[in-house]
C-alpha cells in the first residue's frame, strides 16, 4: 500500500445549487471507475485511489480509509486522514456525519470518526485477547483547532491556546495539551462532542458554520507488551483525524483587518500542506526533497506523523454542481498532487 492514498469524495447535487444551475447535470464526469474529469473547466484528466460518487455510503468511506487507517495504527505505523475541500463540500459529512450526535452503531449515517473509534476498540479488544493479557493498549485523545496560526485547545473549559514544542526523545508535541484517556468508542466520543461543541466558527456567505480553522482530533495509541524478560516494550502510534479549513480561493481584495489575516493564513496552510505531501511523494519516488514542515503550524505538528512509518489518507470532498466547477477542479489539482 502507497503511504499517501487519495480519495476523492462527490457529494449529492442541493436544492440551492439545483435552483442556482436549473439543472442537475454534473460538472464531474466519470470516465472509469477512478479517473474523473470537470470538462466545463476543460480541465485534464484526474485519477485516485477510490472514487466516491453521490450515493457512495459512509460505510464505503470507512471500509476504504478508515478501516485501513486504524489497521495500521494498530500494527504501530501512524495515521493521519485529512479532509480536503471548498466549504460545504461534505469535509464534515464526511468525518463527523449528517448529525451532531450520532444515535449509536446503527446510525448509517455516521461519519469516519465515531466509526474509527468503534473499529479501533474492537480491535484493541482482539489483540488484547489473542496475545492472552500480555499486551495492552492505552488510548488517549487530544483534540485542537489551528486558527489564525494558533493552536487551541479545545478539551480545555478556557479553550487555552497552547504552543508547539520539539524535543529530541519526544518529537514534535503540543505543550501542555489536554490529554484524556478514553477507553471505549463512547468515551472517546463523547470527548470528540465536548471538544466540537467549544469549536470556533465564523459565518460566510457560502455557508453559515462555515470552519475558517482546522480541527485536528489525535489520539496517541500506546501498546505495552509484557516480555519473558520482564520488562514492558511500549510502541506508540499516533492517529489523526484533521477536518481543514474550506479551500475555496480566499479573496485577498477588498479585505482588511482580522479577514486579511485569516485568508491569507489559510492559503499558506492549506499551500504548505500541499507542498509537504508533494515532497513526501518525490521522496517516496526516490526523488530526495526538503521538507518545509515549518512554514505552517499544521505541517509542523505533524511532521512526525507524516513523513516516515505512516500512511496519510487524504479525501478530496467536492460539489457535483456547475456552479462550483472551478473550486471543484482546483480540489481535484490538489488533490492529484499526492499520486
Ligand atoms: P463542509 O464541512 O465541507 O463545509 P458539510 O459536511 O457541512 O461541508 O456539508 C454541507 C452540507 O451537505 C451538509 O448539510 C451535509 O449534511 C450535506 N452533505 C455533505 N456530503 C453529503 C453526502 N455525501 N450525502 C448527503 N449529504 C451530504
Ligand atoms: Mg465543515
Amino acid at each position: 500500500m502507497d503511504n499517501i492514498q487519495v480519495f476523492m469524495r462527490i457529494r449529492p447535487l442541493s436544492e440551492d445549487e439545483y435552483k442556482r444551475d436549473r439543472t442537475s447535470e454534473s460538472a464531474v464526469r466519470m470516465l472509469t471507475d477512478s479517473t474523473v474529469s470537470i470538462p466545463s473547466q476543460r480541465t485534464e484528466n484526474f485519477t485516485f485511489d477510490f472514487v466516491g460518487t453521490e450515493d457512495c455510503a459512509q460505510e464505503e468511506v470507512f471500509e476504504a480509509v478508515g478501516k485501513r487507517a486504524v489497521e495500521q495504527c494498530i500494527q504501530g505505523y501512524n495515521g493521519t486522514i485529512f479532509a480536503y475541500g471548498q466549504t460545504g463540500s461534505g469535509k464534515t459529512f464526511t468525518m463527523q456525519g449528517a448529525r451532531d450526535e450520532f444515535t449509536g452503531p446503527d446510525d448509517e449515517l455516521r461519519g469516519l470518526i465515531p466509526r474509527c473509534f468503534e473499529y479501533l476498540f474492537a480491535r484493541i479488544a482482539e489483540e488484547e485477547a489473542r496475545c492472552n493479557g500480555r499486551v495492552k493498549y492505552l488510548c488517549k485523545a487530544s483534540y485542537i483547532e489551528i486558527y489564525n496560526e494558533t493552536i487551541y485547545d479545545l478539551l480545555d473549559p478556557l479553550i487555552r491556546t497552547c504552543a508547539l514544542r520539539e524535543d529530541i526523545k519526544k518529537g514534535i508535541f503540543i505543550d501542555n495539551v489536554t490529554e484524556e484517556t478514553v477507553q471505549d468508542p463512547n468515551e472517546a466520543y463523547s470527548v470528540f462532542v465536548r471538544g466540537t461543541t467549544s469549536r470556533h466558527v465564523s459565518a460566510t456567505s457560502m455557508n453559515r458554520e462555515s470552519s475558517r480553522s482546522h480541527s485536528v482530533l489525535m489520539l496517541i495509541i500506546q501498546s505495552l507488551t509484557q516480555m519473558d524478560t520482564g520488562l514492558t516494550e511500549i510502541r506508540e502510534s499516533q492517529f489523526n483525524l484533521v477536518d481543514l479549513a474550506g479551500s475555496e480561493r480566499q479573496k485577498l481584495a477588498n479585505t482588511s483587518g482580522m479577514r486579511l489575516k485569516e485568508a491569507a493564513n489559510i492559503n499558506k496552510s492549506l499551500s504548505t500542506l500541499g507542498n509537504v505531501i508533494n515532497s513526501l511523494v518525490d521522496i517516496s519516488n526516490g526523488r530526495p526533497r526538503h521538507v518545509n514542515y515549518r512554514d505552517s503550524k499544521l505541517t509542523f505538528l505533524l511532521r512526525d506523523s507524516l513523513g516516515g512509518n505512516s500512511v496519510t489518507f487524504i479525501i478530496a470532498n467536492v460539489s457535483p454542481a456547475m456552479c462550483n466547477d472551478a473550486e471543484t477542479a482546483s480540489t481535484l489539482r490538489f488533490a492529484q498532487r499526492a499520486k
